[in-house]
């Protein structure tokens, strides 16, 4: 056995990793933790005279935009954390998404997109890259390798899905959509942020370059935006060069310490998440009261099989999908009800947010049948004591429709 060593990442644990990984006692002040460097400028070497100012050398803090010393350590801890040679991070997860398609894909181009996906994403290639880039994009369940396959043109360039995809919990078989991509030249793109690790590694399955909106899990705590595309040097190297120095959309050196420091517990907090979100899952299902319960935990779930081998017993997430009898103003009237959990958007917040999701627009027409009947509550399962929230739910269950 390899004797483990905080300087040689490969050689730690999960845990091991989230505490030490790209952190390291500061040269300058002999500081444990890396500062916050808010200085936009870097001092030159003697011979600044034939360095590109598009270029990004990570290792080579130049221009905050180009890279600076907190998101060069918060890149080398998610590159550790996913098992990615390299990574980049952007100010939003929406940031990393674009910093995808503006580096890899060019007029003419075609992509393969999982139909149930984060609503940016969907946007971005329905409306936006084909109005304005001529770039064509075909929506397909993702769920099926085979009808990914079939969606596959010569001119495909990307195959881009969510592993458990936001908000219904679909859940895609990464290794086979990996297999589908490679056979055709694409290459697959991954946005995991409903499932970051050590629940699950996209790129140990064949997946070229994995999306992550920073703001959620990683941060943890719902006090900062940032977003990060893990992945071969090959593949980083333009999302640095192009989407990050030349179109800018650089994260703050404080949002990148935030998300540095909260990442430290992610192994913690994801742990909880999973086990309060599958004993919600669970009271929820057992309710008269409730509609469905979508969580790829549970059984009933139509991807419950692929998850189970796909996440190998690490767990299914903190992210569930449910619905209670009745129209949306009773959806409304229950959320109204609870005390603990907050109707909020966002998610992997370490408190509980749920988000009243309709019946209308463009999405929707792809969702299971109980989504479109009744609409949706997606509930992020926070970091609250488990009794605590299944007594706000039940409480808001007696509220709205009387003691069952
Ligand atoms: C929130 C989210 C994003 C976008 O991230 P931001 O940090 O809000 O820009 C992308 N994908 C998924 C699955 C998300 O949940």
């Amino acid at each position: 056995m390899t004797r483990p060593d905080k300087h040689d990442p490969a050689s730690l644990a999960f845990d091991t990793q989230a505490v030490h990984a790209g952190n390291d006692i500061d040269p300058g002040t002999r500081a444990l933790r890396t500062p916050i460097v808010m200085a936009n400028s870097y001092a030159l070497p003697e011979d600044p005279s034939s360095i590109s100012w598009s270029e990004s050398d990570p290792d080579l803090p130049l221009y905050t935009r180009n890279t600076g010393v907190n998101q060069r350590h918060l890149q080398h801890k998610l590159a550790t954390l996913e098992g990615g040679e390299d990574a980049v991070v952007l100010a939003s997860g929406v940031a990393a998404l674009h910093a995808v398609m503006f580096a890899h894909l060019r007029s003419g181009d075609h992509v393969v997109v999982g139909d149930v996906t984060y609503e940016a994403t969907y946007r971005l290639y329905s409306e936006l890259l084909p109005a304005k880039y001529g770039i064509e994009a075909t929506f397909v369940d993702a769920s099926d390798p085979e009808a990914v396959r079939a969606a596959i043109r010569p001119t495909t360039r990307i195959v881009q899905v969510e592993v458990v995809a936001n908000p219904t919990t679909k859940v895609t078989d990464i290794a086979a959509v990996a297999a589908v991509a490679h056979e055709a030249g694409a290459i697959l793109v991954v946005d995991s942020t409903f499932t970051p690790p050590p629940l699950y590694r996209p790129l140990a399955d064949g997946a070229d370059l994995v999306v992550h909106s920073l703001t959620k899990y990683i941060n943890g705590h719902g006090d900062a935006m940032g977003g990060a595309v893990i992945g071969s040097r090959e593949l980083i190297a333009p999302i640095r060069s192009d989407a990050q120095v030349d179109v800018g959309g650089v994260i703050s050196p404080f949002n990148a310490w935030l998300i540095m420091r909260g990442s430290v517990t992610l192994p913690l907090r994801l742990a909880r998440h999973q086990a309060s979100a599958l004993t919600l899952a669970r009271f929820l299902a057992d309710d008269p009261r409730v509609a469905f319960v979508a969580y790829p935990g549970l059984e009933s779930h139509p991807q419950h099989e692929v998850a189970v081998r796909q996440f190998g017993g690490r767990g299914f997430g903190g992210m569930l999908a449910f619905a209670v009898h009745g129209d949306p103003d009773t959806q409304n009237r229950f959320v109204a009800q609870l005390k603990v959990i907050t109707s909020a958007v966002s998610l992997g917040h370490d408190e509980s947010l749920i988000v009243h999701v309709g019946t209308s627009g463009p999405r929707v027409a792809t969702y299971p049948a109980d989504f479109r009947r009744w609409g949706h509550l997606r509930l992020s399962v926070g970091l609250e004591d488990a009794g605590d929230l299944v007594a706000d739910l039940a409480a808001g269950l007696d509220a709205t429709f009387g003691p069952r």
